[in-house]
């Protein structure tokens, strides 16, 4: 029989013999939001899904892919039609309440996998606190950032090296090509960067973020919602953006089945 790996396809006693197989609870994690005349306003969740049904169906025997998380903090974006963000506080208990059921069930190792880079802070902390407050094994990552990602981008990358990636660009467009490219209007796309760069702030999805962090409201950065080149974008480099994400995801679920249970000692 074909080992499934999507969690609402499980009866519930599939669900307990996942979790004592100790599979990696893998939680996709993204939003609703504008990203351009060109592409639809799912785009960080429909990559995040496509990244990680990728990758844990070729880790069907180590790994278990939980519904995503659909909703996520995006109030800054709320100046174009299309945004849904729920609350800083609402997403950490949100994830926190996910981590807890899963760990409930028995699943000791969770990875929140994350599609929309305003989440970024809050999977931190929903990791963290999953970590202290249930005792699970709980991490967090960019799909952007996983292992293996970055070489595969810098080998085919052609916008601009900082700020040519960051939101509705040639990685997000390239990956939309080859997930649904019937969704994509390249017709519509523009070459948009920040309008507001300065010496120590500026965003890259791929070359990483200046030191200074903040968030501007999104309408005081770009006019079309783009920030990045998504005219350079292309299905061809969508599919090894795609084939690198995921493998990066499954080195990650091998890590973390590979890891011991930690050992606390209180020392008082
Ligand atoms: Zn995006």
């Amino acid at each position: 029989m074909v080992t499934k790996y999507r969690y609402g396809e499980l009866t519930w006693p599939e669900v307990k013999e996942a979790a004592a197989e100790d599979r990696v609870a893998v939680v996709p994690i993204a939003t609703l939001e504008d990203h351009g005349f060109h592409l639809p306003i799912d785009t960080d969740l429909r990559l995040c899904n496509a990244v990680c049904e990728a990758a844990v169906s070729q880790a069907p025997d180590r790994a278990i892919l939980v519904p995503a998380i659909n909703h996520g903090y995006s109030p800054h974006h709320l100046d174009f039609p299309g945004a849904i963000s729920i609350g800083a506080h609402t997403l950490i208990d949100y994830g926190v309440d996910v981590c807890r059921s899963l760990a409930h069930h028995g699943f000791r190792r969770i990875l929140i996998v994350n599609g929309h880079g305003s989440n970024t802070p809050f999977i931190d902390i929903i990791a963290r606190l999953a970590v202290v407050e249930t005792g699970v094994l709980a991490a967090a990552v960019n799909y952007w950032a996983a292992p293996g990602v970055r070489a595969v981008v810098d080998s085919l990358r052609e916008s601009d090296k900082i700020g040519g990636m960051n939101h509705a660009c040639e990685f997000e467009t390239s990956l939309y090509l080859a997930i649904a490219p019937e969704l994509v209007d390249m017709s519509k796309a523009v070459r948009e960067l920040s309008h507001r760069p300065s010496k120590n702030y500026w965003g890259d999805l791929i070359a990483g973020d200046g030191p200074l962090v903040m968030m501007e409201h999104w309408s005081a950065l770009s006019e079309s919602g783009v920030m990045g080149d998504p005219t350079k974008a292309s299905a061809e480099k969508g599919r090894a953006f795609l084939d690198a994400a995921a493998a990066g995801i499954v080195e990650l679920v091998d890590e973390m089945r590979a890891r011991a249970p930690a050992v606390r000692r209180d020392h008082h």
